[in-house]
C-alpha cells in the first residue's frame, strides 16, 4: 500500500469517480456535442456579457482557470483543485480523508468556526488544542502530543481567524514531518495581508501539507466562491473524485479570468496594500483609547478587547454599524473588518476616538476602466508627491501627463492600454475620463480645500489657466496652434482631453494659450493647468467647504 492509499477514506479510495460528459474531453468546442443532454439553445437572458455557452455543462475544471491560479499561487497547474468557495474544500478534504463515527481532525481554538461544523455535519470527532492564552501562538507540542491514529486532518488557520496572527512556517514544518500521515491543512484564506511566505512555498517539501487559498478576501470575490486546494498532484487526483461534477459555472470562469488578468492582479494588489495601511492607521489609533487592548493582526480584520463586548457591539449597531461578537471565543472581544477610509473613520469616532480629517486622511483614488477601445488603471494620491509613473503608450502624452501631476503636486500611478494602433483619441479620451473620475472620488466632499486656482505665466509660448472645482464640468479653450501633430500626436486632442476632464471632475476650466512652438504651447498648458490644479486640491487651514451653499 501506497502513502497516499494508507490515509484516504478507503471507499474513497475504491471509487472510480463519477465521470461527467465534460471530464473525458478536455476540449470540446467545434464538436457537435450531443453527449450530455444538454438544450441546444440559449436561454433568455438580459445580460449579454462574460456568459458564454452556458446552455452546456462547464469544465469540471477550466484550464485556463487552473492555469491563472498556478501562476498567482506559484505552483504547477497539477498542484491545484478550484472549488466554491475554500469552504467547500475544506469539505472535501474531510470526506476525502475520515471516517465518519470513527475518525477525528483536529483545531486550534479559538479559530475559524467552520472545521467544526463540517466534522459535525460529517459524524467526523474534533480535537482541540488552544492557542496560547496571551498571544494565540501555536502549541506545537500539544498538536504534536494530542494526535492518534484516528486524527486524519489538522486544521492550521493562518493568519488565524479571528485573532489575527499568523504561525511560522518552521512550526508547520515540525508539525508536518512529526506526524508524516496526518494531512496539515494550512488554511490561508487571510494570507496576501501578511507580509509572511505562504505555505505554498513548502508543499513540495511535504506530501501531506495541504494549503488552502481563496479568492474572497484580497480578491474581493466573497459573491462569486472560489477556493483553492493545493497539494502533490496525487492528493489532488482523489479530491476530485469527492468534488461535485461541474463545480465551476461558466460565467463564473469568465469573471475569474477578468479578475485575474494582469490589470486585475494590478488592481487587487493596489487594494491589499491600501487596507494594509489602513489596518496599521486604524491600530494606532484604536490602541491609543483607554481601556482597549488590540490585537496586532496579519489579516483584514482586527481583534480587540474591551472591559464590556456587549455594550460596546450594542452601542455599535445602534450607530448603524455591524461588527462581530467574538466574545465565546475570547471573552469581551470584537472583531472589526478593515473597510474603506470612511468606514472606518466612522467606527473610530463611535468607539470615541478623536479624529482631525485634515490630518488623517490622505485623498486618494485607485480606479479602473475597461471598455472594448481601451483598459486604464489610475492610483492618485492629493497628498503624496511621488510616485509619478505614466504609461500610455503615448510619449507625448505620457510627457504632459506627468508635467500634470509633478506640477498638481500629486501622486499619480496610471497606465493604460488602448486601441493606439487606429489612432490616439480612444486613449487618450479615456484616461482624461479615468483622471477626472480619480480626481473627483479623491477630492471628496472637498473640505478644507482652496477650490479657486489660476497662474499666467510661461516664457515664448504664453498659458493661462484657472479653475474652480465647482460641481459644473465647462471647458472654455482658446487655442492656436500652428501645427497639427506634435510628433505624431494630434493637437486637436489637447482640447478633447481637457473637455472630458471638465466633465468627470465637474471643475469648470479656463484655458488659453498663445506663442509659436506647438510642443511649448501645449506643454505649457498642461502646466499651468497642473499649477492652477495643485492650488485647488490644497487645503487650507480650515475644514470648511469652500462655498456659501455649504456643499460642492
Ligand atoms: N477560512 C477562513 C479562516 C475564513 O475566515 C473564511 C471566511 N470567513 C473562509 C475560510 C471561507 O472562505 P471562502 O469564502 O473561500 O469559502
Amino acid at each position: 500500500m501506497n502513502w497516499l492509499q494508507n490515509i484516504v477514506r478507503p471507499e474513497i479510495w475504491k471509487m472510480a469517480g463519477y465521470s461527467s460528459a465534460r471530464m473525458e474531453m478536455t476540449d470540446v468546442s467545434g464538436m457537435i456535442q450531443l453527449d450530455a443532454n444538454e438544450n441546444p439553445y440559449l436561454p433568455y437572458l438580459t445580460t449579454k456579457s462574460g456568459v458564454g455557452n452556458i446552455n452546456r455543462y462547464p469544465h469540471p475544471q477550466p484550464d485556463a482557470v487552473l492555469a491563472r491560479l498556478a501562476a498567482i499561487y506559484g505552483v504547477s497547474q497539477k498542484q491545484v483543485l478550484v472549488g466554491r468557495g475554500m469552504d467547500e474544500i475544506m469539505d472535501v478534504l474531510v470526506r476525502v480523508f475520515c471516517i465518519p463515527y470513527k475518525d477525528k481532525i483536529m483545531i486550534t481554538p479559538p479559530t475559524y468556526g467552520y472545521y467544526q461544523a463540517i466534522a459535525d455535519i460529517a459524524g467526523i470527532t474534533v480535537s482541540k488544542v488552544p492557542l496560547s492564552s496571551t498571544d494565540f501562538s501555536l502549541d506545537v507540542a500539544g498538536v504534536i502530543r494530542n494526535t492518534d491514529e484516528n486524527t486524519k486532518i489538522i486544521f492550521l488557520c493562518t493568519p488565524n481567524n479571528p485573532t489575527g496572527n499568523v504561525f511560522s512556517l518552521k512550526d508547520i514544518e515540525q508539525i508536518a514531518s512529526s506526524l508524516p500521515n496526518v494531512i496539515i491543512a494550512v488554511d490561508e484564506a487571510y494570507i496576501e495581508f501578511a507580509d509572511v511566505p505562504s505555505a505554498t512555498t513548502i508543499v513540495h517539501k511535504y506530501q501531506n501539507i495541504v494549503v488552502m487559498r481563496t479568492l474572497s478576501k484580497a480578491y474581493a470575490f466573497a459573491g462569486v466562491r472560489v477556493g483553492t486546494l493545493i497539494a502533490i498532484p496525487e492528493i489532488i487526483n482523489v479530491a476530485r473524485k469527492v468534488l461535485a461534477p461541474y463545480p465551476i459555472p461558466i460565467p463564473v470562469t469568465n469573471l475569474i479570468l477578468e479578475a485575474l488578468s494582469p490589470f486585475g492582479l494590478e488592481l487587487a494588489n493596489s487594494r491589499i496594500e491600501l487596507l494594509k495601511s489602513e489596518r496599521d492607521r486604524v491600530f494606532k489609533h484604536l490602541t491609543s483609547l483607554p481601556g482597549i487592548h488590540v490585537y496586532p493582526s496579519h489579516a483584514n480584520f482586527l481583534l480587540f478587547k474591551v472591559s464590556d463586548a456587549n455594550a460596546v457591539y450594542k452601542d455599535l449597531l445602534a450607530k448603524g454599524i455591524i461588527i462581530r461578537h467574538r466574545g465565546k471565543d475570547v471573552e469581551n472581544t470584537l472583531r472589526f473588518t478593515i473597510g474603506s477610509q470612511e468606514e472606518n473613520d466612522l467606527v473610530l469616532r463611535a468607539l470615541g476616538v478623536k479624529l482631525d480629517i485634515a490630518k488623517q486622511n490622505e485623498r486618494q483614488a485607485i480606479l479602473n476602466r475597461k471598455t472594448n477601445e481601451t483598459e486604464i488603471l489610475a492610483k492618485i494620491n492629493l497628498d503624496k508627491q511621488l510616485p509619478v509613473k505614466i504609461s500610455t503608450g503615448i510619449g507625448f502624452f505620457d510627457h504632459m501627463l506627468e508635467q500634470l501631476a509633478k506640477h498638481g503636486g500629486f501622486s499619480m500611478e496610471l497606465s493604460a492600454k488602448g486601441d493606439t494602433h487606429i489612432d490616439y483619441h480612444h486613449t487618450v479620451e479615456d484616461v482624461a475620463i479615468v483622471i477626472g473620475q480619480a480626481l473627483k472620488q479623491a477630492l471628496g466632499d472637498k473640505r478644507g480645500i482652496n477650490r479657486y486656482g489660476f497662474v499666467l505665466p510661461m516664457d515664448e509660448a504664453c498659458a493661462f489657466a484657472t479653475l474652480d472645482l465647482s460641481g459644473r464640468g465647462v471647458l472654455i479653450y482658446e487655442a492656436k496652434f500652428k501645427n497639427l501633430l506634435i510628433g505624431d500626436f494630434p493637437v486637436e486632442m489637447v482640447e478633447h482631453f481637457f473637455l472630458s476632464l471638465a466633465d468627470q471632475l465637474e471643475a469648470a476650466i479656463h484655458l488659453k494659450v498663445t506663442g509659436d512652438n506647438s510642443h511649448h504651447m501645449v506643454e505649457g498648458l498642461f502646466k499651468a493647468f497642473a499649477k492652477a490644479l495643485n492650488q485647488a486640491i490644497n487645503r487650507t487651514n480650515n475644514n470648511n467647504v469652500p462655498s456659501t451653499k455649504g456643499t460642492l
